[in-house]
């Protein structure tokens, strides 16, 4: 072993500093087993990435916190139990119960830092920048339309070459987990949601935090208000939101046929996903529309069958009524991926 400060140290100090964390295994996932699973399954982190395949998406829980708890249960257990094993749920500052927390998990690499909990409210930006997507320059771009300037602040790098964006949200601001909702690559936890705590090692790295952070105690800067605003639960997703007014239905989808068309190579597919998704949820899907955005694609060099075929799933996964729902985030060809992916 090296003299890297243990999982514990690490989860102790960060906690000294006001952020609630609970135990990790080497796959990001919560490394205490559910009470409420049955005794012969395998533990949630088992270090060799058996970790069980998904659902279709994120859609059906960002960050499922809640190990053992089958996707669609109607009442999750949170902890009222009064067990530990509810992952986020699990989550303290209080050092006697973090210590007692780790003692269970001998296998702890890590440490997850519950979003969304006070003092710091935390919220975080999770900007990935595998299967293609540009998720900072998407980020500098939402801000140029809505009006704001990412704040310093705090920032983590993840082992896969993302980084994490850690703000504060005002208390009483609701913010939901998402993934893709505000751009291709961008993930958002909120409340219920979690962070991989820097110093955390994963079977793909270790987290750390970036230079450049504010001088004194690791505090995130708080986010911007228009920031919030688009991320408030309310809002469907909004940098193409798609209006009421007919003119704003063609002006929104000029804009998503340009965000398709601006697509280089290796985020094609993403990002037609991803505009797709946003008619789909607008309830504008219809033969003519996936049509110009066939031909969009197209014009990026996508060959027109395989855009079809993204835009046929985007428009089916997003139909009202469709078993899958309409709120779908995340964009195609991550979705099976992101499946393990679930923390951040
Ligand atoms: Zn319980």
């Amino acid at each position: 072993m090296d003299r890297e400060p243990t999982p514990l140290a690490l989860a102790l100090a960060a906690a000294a500093h006001g952020y609630a964390v609970f135990p990790l295994g080497r796959t990001k996932r919560p490394a205490l087993p559910s009470p409420h699973r049955p005794p012969a399954a395998p533990a949630p982190d088992s270090g060799t990435g058996s970790v069980p395949p998904t659902g279709p998406g994120p859609q059906t829980a960002p960050v499922s916190a809640t190990p053992g708890t089958p996707p669609g249960s109607p009442a999750p257990c949170r902890g009222a139990c009064g067990l530990p094993g509810h992952g986020v749920y699990d989550a303290s500052t209080e050092p006697s119960v973090i210590r007692a927390l780790f003692a269970r998990a001998p296998h702890a690499s890590g440490y997850g830092i519950a979003c969304g909990l006070a003092p710091h409210h935390l919220l975080g930006l999770d900007l990935d920048t595998k299967h293609g997507a540009d998720p900072l320059r998407a980020l500098v771009l939402l801000g140029a339309r809505h009006g704001f300037v990412l704040p310093v602040t705090l920032r983590v790098a993840t082992p896969s070459g993302g980084a994490h964006l850690w703000f504060s949200a005002p208390a009483g601001r609701t913010v939901r987990n998402s993934a893709g909702r505000l751009a291709p690559g961008i993930d958002v936890r909120g409340a219920g949601g979690y962070l991989v705590g820097p110093g955390s090692r994963t079977t793909r790295g270790v987290y750390r935090f970036l230079p450049g952070a504010p001088p004194g105690p690791p505090r995130p800067a708080p986010a911007p208000e228009a920031l919030l605003r688009l991320l408030a639960p309310s809002r469907r997703p909004v940098p193409y939101a798609l209006h009421r007014h007919p003119g704003d239905h063609e002006r929104a989808t000029e804009a998503l046929l340009r965000f398709v068309r601006a697509s280089l190579p290796g985020e094609r597919n993403t990002r037609l996903y991803w505009a797709a998704c946003r008619v789909g949820e607008s309830g504008l899907a219809s033969t003519a529309v996936a049509a110009r955005l066939v031909a969009a694609a197209h014009a990026t060099g996508l060959p027109t069958h395989e855009a079809a075929r993204t835009v046929a799933s985007a428009f089916l996964r997003t139909a009202p009524g469709s078993a899958t729902g309409p709120v779908t985030t995340a964009p195609a060809g991550t979705t099976r991926r992101r499946g393990r992916d679930r923390a951040s």
